[in-house]
């Protein structure tokens, strides 16, 4: 997958960074503290790498329950 040399909001460097996360993450580590041991602290990067293709599937679960979630709050409404 081809990913942004730099971060689209800040410019920090972040191409350097992305096999090495996602490598780690494959092998079954949090996200969230591979990015935080890398020292990619602001969230406009950790977007970036979070929301790749390689590793989507960690994060579709979180907008399928947001989905239900607002189908209930809807049936709630009527
Ligand atoms: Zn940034």
């Amino acid at each position: 997958m081809i990913i942004p040399i730099r971060c689209f909001t800040c410019g920090a460097l972040i191409a350097d960074k992305y096999e090495e996360f996602v490598k780690k993450v494959k092998e079954g580590e949090n996200p969230g503290k591979v990015l935080d041991k890398m020292g990619i602290k602001r969230y406009c990067c950790r977007r970036i790498l979070l929301s790749n293709v390689d590793i989507i599937e960690s994060t579709i679960p979180y907008f399928e329950v947001m989905a239900k979630r607002h189908a209930e709050f809807e049936s709630e409404q009527l």
